[in-house]
């Protein structure tokens, strides 16, 4: 790998992404070269660190990390973080860091470049950009930016808050990074449609039934009820993790794998995603807030948590396009906290057919995504010793060996912003349209619970979620997959 000259600002040095996610795959990459020489980090945070303090943190967020490991590598890579204390809304913090890079700049012969990072909580985002561009802290080479998630509230702030990014970055520029899509076997959606013929040719409203995906949670908000309630499962999940697997689902094939024809065809499909009528959502979603155990709280009565909240621990609902090669068919999603076990998968149902043998499954074609990296297809044959058809599955599964060779989403992701690949990225017309689709059933919920007729489902902790997600389904012989 090419060494990439480099001064990286991590705005949340000393917050739990920085900790757990940034910098044991900031040394992965290191360690592959990617990074070597001529890069520095500046972690800046409240706290009154020392640079010395830094770099023994991010010691620690690499043992943490990794079983074996050359301690001297360990050293020269920590060698290269420096810390700098800075509070987000005050202008002379800018100023020094603005030197600070400056300095590390010429010892490192970083050529210019920059790489800012914004790994704290999202209302500060704009006031960073702000500050960035005011004071001129970009540099003579390139200059990129990461955004962490959640990018905006609604489209309105996020509208405003692109605007404040812009002013200094280019489109080309900007990482609104969604590590969804730094996952195996979401980077495995496009080959598996594309590349099989078993496959591809029948993604289509012909053969597919319907498409099923589900994100479970096992843990509640645990600490972060007062955030949590200001969002809410649907923009917390749906309005990036599932949209961004919808739409791998259900683009058009791009004319190549290139950042630019990937995001065409991505374009091309979400101009045909309907928005839902005030009707639509009360007839095609199902929000729910888990109920309390024997050890655990009910959603309302966990901490910093509004007694009388309306905000959804769980959304089950329905999307559809009108073109793309699967238009038409519903796909129907479903998210939450508290669910029987962590889980992502995609069940992507096949239509019956008709056949001499009478009753028969049709197929089914799963992909797990978590905890288990694989995809099966379940196939009907013949019983053995008794008239009949059985069922069984075919699997393309990974070996332990494989799986342990498997990069973190995030060092998959900042490898593709230093190499400047913007493939597994979300696009600002693209968000746009995420937003547009959450804003309506944001506001038919809103109208609902100024109407005080909210219907909220309280469903059971640790199991399925509400039963109320069961009757979103077009017609009665269409049912949850996974259960
Ligand atoms: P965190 O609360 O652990 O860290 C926040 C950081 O911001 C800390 O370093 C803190 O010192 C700093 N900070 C807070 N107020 C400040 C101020 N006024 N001035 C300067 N610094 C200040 O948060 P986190 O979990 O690391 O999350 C950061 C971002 O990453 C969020 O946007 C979150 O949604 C996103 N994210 C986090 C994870 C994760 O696993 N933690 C996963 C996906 C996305």
């Amino acid at each position: 790998m090419k060494n990439i000259p480099v001064i990286m600002i991590i705005f949340g040095g000393s917050g739990d992404l920085a900790h757990r996610k940034l910098y044991p795959s900031l040394f992965n990459l290191y360690e592959q070269g990617l990074i070597h020489d001529n890069f520095a980090v500046i972690g800046t945070a409240r706290r009154p660190w020392s640079h010395e303090y830094l770099r023994e943190q991010v010691s620690d967020a690499i043992h943490e990390t990794h079983d074996q490991v050359d301690e001297n590598e360990v050293k020269a890579f920590a060698s290269h973080f420096y810390y700098q204390s800075h509070d987000v809304t005050n202008v002379e913090h800018y100023v020094t860091l603005k030197k600070l890079a400056q300095e590390l700049d010429d010892r490192y012969s970083a050529q210019g470049n920059r790489l800012f990072y914004m790994a704290m909580a999202p209302r500060f985002f704009g006031t960073i950009a702000t500050h960035i561009n005011d004071q001129h802290l970009t540099g003579s080479g390139f200059n990129r930016i990461v955004v962490e998630k959640p990018f905006g509230h609604d489209l309105t702030s996020a509208e405003q808050l692109n605007k404040e990014i812009t002013a200094s970055f280019d489109e080309n520029d900007i990482f609104r990074i969604d590590h969804y899509l730094g996952k195996e076997m979401i980077q495995n959606i496009m080959p598996m449609r594309f590349t099989n013929p078993l496959i591809k040719n029948i993604w289509s409203g012909e053969y597919i039934k319907n498409i099923q995906i589900t994100l479970a949670e096992r843990l509640g908000v645990e600490a972060r009820g007062g955030y949590y309630d200001t969002s809410g499962a649907l923009r917390d999940m749906v309005q990036n993790h599932i949209f961004q697997i919808i739409t791998l689902l259900a683009m058009p094939e791009p004319k190549d794998l290139s950042s630019d024809s990937v995001h065409q065809a991505k374009q091309e499909l979400l101009k045909s995603l309907i928005i839902p009528t005030p009707e639509e959502v009360k007839k095609n979603f199902v929000r729910g807030q888990y109920l309390g155990s024997d050890t655990t709280f009910a959603y309302k009565k966990e901490p910093n948590v509004d007694p009388d909240s309306t905000t959804e621990t769980y959304v089950a609902g329905k999307t559809k396009f009108t073109s793309g090669p699967i238009a038409g068919v519903p796909i129907y999603f479903r998210t939450g906290k508290e669910f029987k076990e962590k889980k992502t998968r995609i069940d992507i149902v096949l239509k019956h057919i008709n056949n001499p043998y009478g009753q028969a499954h049709s197929n089914n074609i799963t992909i797990e995504v978590d905890p288990e990296s694989k995809i099966y297809i379940t196939v009907n044959g013949k019983k053995i010793d008794e008239p009949g058809i059985r069922r069984e599955d075919l699997t393309y599964v990974f070996s332990k060996e494989e799986m342990a060779k498997v990069p973190d989403g995030y060092e998959r992701l900042l490898h593709d912003v230093f190499v400047n690949d913007s493939t597994n990225f979300t696009h600002w017309s693209e968000l746009k349209r995420y937003w547009e689709f959450i804003d309506a059933v944001e506001d038919a919920w809103q109208k609902e619970n100024e109407a005080g007729n909210s219907e909220i489902a309280q469903y059971l902790p640790y199991r399925m979620g509400p039963k109320e997600a069961d009757n979103i389904f077009e017609s009665p012989t269409e049912h949850w997959i996974y259960e």
